[in-house]
């Protein structure tokens, strides 16, 4: 693979202090940095320059504009030329997409939401998420599957799939191992929001800066982790992963992926093939139109 630079559509890809520090920004704010396949792939692309590359050792990924992202793009312009044209995505042509019925949807979700959201988890290089904003249902793979997540001030995370889809979580469902069992199906129930500071709590967000400096304080806890010698670095890395992974992790992440696609052929099949998600029909609210996220609220019901 080549390290020179690269244009990507859908993301900035920069390389800082003398190239031992890759950034990665999500670049579709006017979508809310929706991930449309497009995106998804370029991605991936970047993570593996990313890795390929001797000099890096910590690879930052950020999001344009006023969230981290809003999640998986369900149906900008953009998400639907990708699938039906005018410019259809080259992954629509295969990985599953020309076959029928569950297995399309089963393998195309498993090539493009799980197994890549599983090898950058675990990428042979340091990853921190600089979150903002929203962190809203697929916002939240992209955060889980890096090693560390930095947030601004002010920045909620929310998986509404359950409320607002009739979805039972994501495709790489990390909810009960970075929210804690009993947390992970309040959230998943009720569609609530937690804060920068309920997920510092909660061990999941390392550090929470002032809006304003997010960007360079973030850099700033970047530089400090890129000192550390590569070899000690993966190694911690690699040893905590295995441990989770001893303790069920991968396993349950396959399980899980499973029991999601169970539930998009639920839908699919009370729709008559229609939708693959429970929509306003199904008693589900609108999530165009839908209010603003509570944030969880341990003295509201
Ligand atoms: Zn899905």
């Amino acid at each position: 693979m080549s390290t020179d630079p690269v244009d990507y559509r859908f993301l900035r890809y920069e390389s800082l202090e003398a190239g031992t520090i890759i950034r990665i920004t999500l670049a579709r704010p006017e979508a809310r940095n929706a991930q449309n396949r497009g995106l998804l792939v370029e991605l991936e692309d970047a993570f593996g320059r990313a890795e390929f590359d001797d000099e890096v050792r910590v690879v930052i990924l950020a999001g344009a504009g006023g969230s981290f992202s809003a999640g998986h793009d369900l149906g900008s312009a953009q998400s639907r030329a990708e699938m039906d044209g005018p410019e259809p995505h080259p992954s629509y042509a295969g990985d599953g997409a020309t076959l029928g019925g569950a297995e399309a949807r089963t393998r195309q979700e498993w090539r493009y939401y799980f197994e890549n959201t599983k090898r950058w988890r675990n990428l042979r290089k340091i990853t921190l998420a600089q979150v903002h904003g929203n962190v809203l249902s697929a916002g939240l793979m992209l955060a889980w599957a890096c090693d560390l997540i930095v947030a601004a001030e002010g920045t909620l995370f929310a998986d509404v799939v359950g409320t607002r889809l009739g979805m039972c979580g994501l495709e790489y469902f990390g909810h009960p191992w970075e929210f804690g069992p009993r947390k992970a199906k309040e959230l998943l129930l009720t569609g609530d929001a937690i804060t920068a500071e309920d997920a510092y709590g909660l061990g999941m967000v390392s550090k929470v800066f002032p809006a304003d400096d997010l960007a360079e304080r973030t850099l700033d806890f970047a530089r400090r982790i890129a000192q550390v010698p590569s070899m000690a670095a993966l190694l911690v890395k690699e040893s905590v992963n295995q441990s989770v992974d001893a303790m069920g992790f991968s396993n349950a992440l396959n399980s899980c992926f499973t029991i999601h696609e169970l539930n998009h052929a639920h839908w699919s099949e009370i729709s008559k093939g229609e939708v693959y998600y429970g929509t306003s029909e199904y008693g589900l609210v609108d999530w165009r139109h839908a209010p603003g996220i509570p944030r969880a609220d341990p003295h509201a019901s």
